[in-house]
């Protein structure tokens, strides 16, 4: 048997090389920061880690880590319910829930299984899900896993939106479900007009954190900071794998009884394991921090809003952001390659993407800035930006 599907699969390995879409692996041999040594033994400055706030190599939080190492040791060995659950746990839960104002937190492996997990044991095929079309594909999965009707509307689109919820009038509970910032333009989604579509029509909310917690909003906690609903919204989603020190972990957070029925029925709950104690320690840690001051959002706000203006002036097209990813627009998928690789012979890290991740003729390069980043740092950047941008033609 095998004889034959190792021919099929190695066909279809040919076809996602020969498409371009093949994805290789750049090995990183120190710790993920803004400066970074890369396997060929060359040192990169990195702008395409979700390492918004700079704590993935934070040292309180490796102490932290270290520490409960040490008092909890290394695993669980368990899921929650049967013997997974420290006191580490129940109080990064409890950090989890004030960080977003909410009543209660639940964790999960990641997000992906937060998203996963929270939409089937709380809604069947007499109940709504409508969904915006750029949601994360773990947003995806989890609605595909659920019994409920299935709304979809473009991106921020909200006549498109309303028109769902129009329609699902017909269910019997209703859930919009929307990302917080979307990951390739940078955009924020339009909170405050679901929000205001949601009461109209009589909808819940759901919100996935996991790009702007930490980020959007003035002290990073998140959209519903930015538009001024905190605790208005039923149930956000998120990750510790990105703003929050990057390791792993997600969570759920939201309404009290939401948040007990997915602790009794959630499947990436009830049977995945828990995560490790030294990473729920170091996630306590980073509320702590986040608690006492808001230092690091004004400092990737204010990289991000000097390193924009700065590409603009040089004659870039950046889309207007309002979180730390710059979408660098050139629209052509072969130039997006050539300028990332060239950037990379500047010592420069940032990846271009193109069609299928993003839409046809929208080519461009992603640039993620954070907390961890410097001025000259940035100013390194922005002069190979330009010193690339002109050999390629994209500015003169
Ligand atoms: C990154 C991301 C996830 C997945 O988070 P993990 O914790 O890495 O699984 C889910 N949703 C959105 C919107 C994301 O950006």
């Amino acid at each position: 048997m095998y004889t034959n599907f190792q021919a099929h699969l190695t066909r279809e390995l040919e076809t996602i090389k020969s498409a371009g879409l093949y994805k290789n692996e750049r090995i990183i041999t120190s710790a993920q920061q803004a400066v970074i040594k890369i396997s060929t033994g060359e040192e990169v400055l990195n702008f395409c880690a979700n390492n918004y706030l700079g704590l993935s190599n934070h040292p309180e939080l490796i102490r932290a880590a270290k520490e409960a190492l040490d008092t909890h040791g290394y695993g669980m060995s368990s899921v929650r319910f049967i013997c997974g659950t420290q006191d580490l746990h129940k109080e990064l839960e409890a950090q989890v829930a004030q960080f977003f104002g909410m009543d209660d937190a639940i964790l999960y492996a990641a997000c992906f299984d937060a998203n996963g997990g929270v939409f089937e044991p709380l809604l069947d095929e007499k109940d709504a899900i409508i969904s915006d079309a750029l949601n994360h594909a773990s947003i995806i999965d989890g609605v595909r896993l659920c019994k409920a009707q299935r709304y979809r509307y473009a991106n921020a689109n909200m006549e498109e939106l309303e028109n769902c919820l129009k329609i699902a009038q017909a269910q019997r509970f209703r859930l919009i479900v929307t990302d917080g910032i979307f990951s390739m333009d940078g955009n924020v989604a339009p909170l405050d007009h679901i929000y205001a579509l949601a009461q109209k029509y009589d909808a819940m909310i759901m919100i996935d954190e996991s790009h702007s917690a930490g980020v959007v909003g003035k002290t990073g906690r998140g959209a519903t900071e930015q538009f001024d609903l905190r605790g208005k919204v039923e149930i956000i989603t998120g990750t510790l794998g990105k703003a929050f020190g990057g390791a792993i972990g997600g969570f759920t957070t939201g309404k009290q009884e939401i948040i007990d029925m997915l602790r009794q029925r959630s499947r990436p709950y009830l049977f995945s394991n828990s995560i490790p104690p030294s990473v729920a320690a170091a996630g306590i840690k980073m509320f702590q921090m986040m608690a006492q001051t808001s230092a690091l959002q004004d400092k990737l706000h204010e990289n991000t809003a000097y390193f924009t203006q700065k590409m603009m002036a040089a004659g870039f097209d950046i889309k207007p952001t309002q979180s730390a990813i710059c979408a660098l627009m050139l629209y052509d998928a072969k130039l997006s390659q050539e300028m990332a690789a060239k950037m990379l012979q500047e010592g420069i890290y940032v990846i271009g993407f193109y069609y299928p991740v993003v839409p046809k003729d929208q080519a461009r390069i992603r640039i993620q800035i954070s907390a961890g980043h410097e001025r000259a740092h940035l100013d390194k950047a922005v002069a190979a930006f330009i010193k690339v941008g002109k050999e390629l033609g994209v500015i003169t």
